[in-house]
């Protein structure tokens, strides 16, 4: 029997937060090709923008000229080992933006094949029938330390080494990232994040603010609101798709 084919609808937002200078988070979207970016960049001076937008435009660039036939896995691999390449020799080059780097979390769609990959601690969640799923790990040295059972949740949120992350794209010659593949159902919604969301709002308050019967633009709107009345701390960006008949 053949299965409907669901298509997808995307909105983003992204805002400086209250107490940082700057904003440097990036995001990418290309609807018809199915790609779907959230950055969040690292580094002295303008370092740190530098790193996520160049690593946004080279993932755009790469995964919007595929050639249609090749394998999402490949794609993927591909993009983010040019990513990753461009960042580092650009940082080898020039001493201001030595060690610069950026996280990255992404989702490639087909109809109803869903890759999501990351390398950081920017995160994909799926929000399925009003519960909310983190997809994605992060590569941080708290999460780490929970995952091996050295740290609880709670402890992990109030530690002082929760920004410290273990992989990065740009920051080395090589790097591994992350891959999730998923059958997306009609309805899913993804979210694609930067910590500064998921620093100040716990995953129920987030399950909460996207059960709420609104179009994306405005879920993404009462996202990053809320983490700004929770503080701000830091550069906040959404990314959210939502798969439809
Ligand atoms: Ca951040």
């Amino acid at each position: 029997m053949a299965t409907a084919l669901v298509h997808y609808t995307a909105a983003a937002a992204s805002d400086r937060g209250l107490r940082r200078a700057s904003n440097e988070d990036a995001f990418g979207i290309s609807v018809e090709h199915g790609v779907f970016l959230v950055c969040d960049g690292m580094g002295g001076a303008a370092a740190g923008e530098i790193a996520s937008a160049l690593a946004v435009d080279e993932m755009l660039r790469m995964l919007t000229s595929r050639a249609e036939a090749a394998p999402m896995v490949q794609a993927a691999q591909e993009a983010i080992l040019i990513a990753n390449e461009a960042i580092f020799s650009l940082s080898q080059r020039d001493q201001n933006l030595r060690g610069m780097g950026t996280t990255l979390v992404g989702l490639l769609v087909e109809e109803r094949h869903v890759l999501a990959l990351n390398v950081g601690d920017s995160r994909c969640y799926l929000m399925r029938n009003g519960k909310l799923l983190q997809v994605t790990e992060d590569h941080s040295f708290v999460d780490e330390q929970v995952r091996l059972g050295h740290m609880t949740r709670e402890q992990a949120l109030r530690s002082n080494f929760r920004s410290v992350i273990t992989r990065a794209l740009g920051t080395q010659s090589q790097v591994q990232p992350d891959m999730f593949q998923l059958e997306a159902e009609p309805g899913d919604l993804f979210l694609l994040c930067s910590d500064g969301l998921t620093r100040e709002l716990t995953d129920s308050a987030i399950e909460s603010l996207l059960g709420v019967d609104l179009p994306l633009e405005g879920l993404c709107a009462s996202l990053v609101s809320a983490a700004n009345q929770a503080g701000g701390h830091d550069n906040i960006t959404c990314v959210l798709a939502r798969a439809e008949l």
